[in-house]
């Protein structure tokens, strides 16, 4: 938009631009310098102002916005990290992989505890990242829970060797069932050891339980099961949704009426 012409504010609720990028990736793979020279090379464009600080839904409204803009464009990302949704998902030492990298990233790696036995749940390159940095931090055993098997995995090969390279260990075909905690700890993470189906008309083979478990002993449990929108964002701000996922038209813009500022996502 600015190439344009058109004067650009961006709203940000981090204190520094880059997104996920600049919190949410290892800093092994991107480096802080590097994410904040994008940022600087894309304002140095000219006409780019970013008001750090300020989150939509906090500090700043979409009235406000509205009644300030000719547009207002959601860039806000996909955000929350997905539940468990299993008992023992609250005891102490059960983490969000997203938040377990932004804490690194804000604070340095000395700062972050890290447990001794550390269960990675999932296998996508938020699971790869948490378990890399979590052995990096000084984590004596850490196995990544995945409910399916290799063929099906999300990350990449390059990605599961680095973490195999780092000494994370794969348990393949299980699913955590429960987390088990002692005064109010985690201790041991029980899974449903799965199979996979016979192929759906799509080809897809789903992962189901077989009936056996197995309990690992752990000090700490990481889920990297996935993220999701902000749903209770965006459905506060009038905008129709699915399941937080903002609905567009053909011209990418929402359900707010273009007599208003157009909304665009
Ligand atoms: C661990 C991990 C590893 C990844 N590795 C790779 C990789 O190797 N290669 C790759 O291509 N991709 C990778 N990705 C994916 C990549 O990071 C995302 O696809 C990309 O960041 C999405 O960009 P975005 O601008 O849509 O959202 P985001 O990067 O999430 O940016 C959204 C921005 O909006 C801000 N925001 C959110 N809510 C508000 C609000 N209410 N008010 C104001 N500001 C708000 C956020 O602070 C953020 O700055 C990885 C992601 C993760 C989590």
């Amino acid at each position: 938009m600015s190439r344009e012409g058109v004067d650009v504010t961006i709203y940000e609720k981090e204190a520094k631009g880059g997104g996920l990028m600049t919190y949410g990736i290892a800093a092994y793979k991107v480096t802080p310098e590097f994410c904040e020279d994008e940022v600087n090379y894309i304002t140095s464009l000219g006409g780019i102002d970013i008001k750090y600080g300020q989150e939509l839904g906090k500090t700043v409204s979409l009235a406000d916005l509205q009644a300030n803009y000719d547009a207002v464009y959601f860039g806000i990302g996909v955000g929350i990290a997905r539940q468990l949704n299993i008992p023992g998902e609250d005891l102490v030492g059960v983490e969000d992989a997203i938040r377990f990298i932004y804490d690194i990233r804000e604070k340095g790696y000395p700062s972050i505890p890290v447990g001794d036995k550390v269960a990675v749940i999932g296998l996508g390159m938020t699971a790869i990242d948490a378990a890399t940095q979590a052995k990096r931090l000084g984590a004596k055993e850490v196995t990544i829970i995945y409910r399916r098997t290799q063929a099906e995995m999300p990350s990449t090969e390059v990605e599961l060797n680095l973490a195999k390279l780092d000494g994370c260990t794969l348990i393949w075909l299980a699913s955590p069932k429960e987390i088990i905690g002692e005064n109010g700890k985690v201790t041991q993470l029980i899974c449903n050891v799965m199979e996979l189906s016979v192929p759906d008309t799509s080809g897809r083979r789903s992962p189901v339980e077989t009936g056996e478990t197995i309990t690992l002993n752990v000090d700490m449990v990481i889920k990297a099961a996935g993220q999701v929108p902000y749903e209770e964002l965006v459905s506060s701000n009038q905008l129709k949704h699915r399941n937080g996922r903002v609905a567009i038209d053909s011209h990418c813009a929402t359900n707010i009426p273009a007599s208003l500022p157009v909304v665009i996502a």
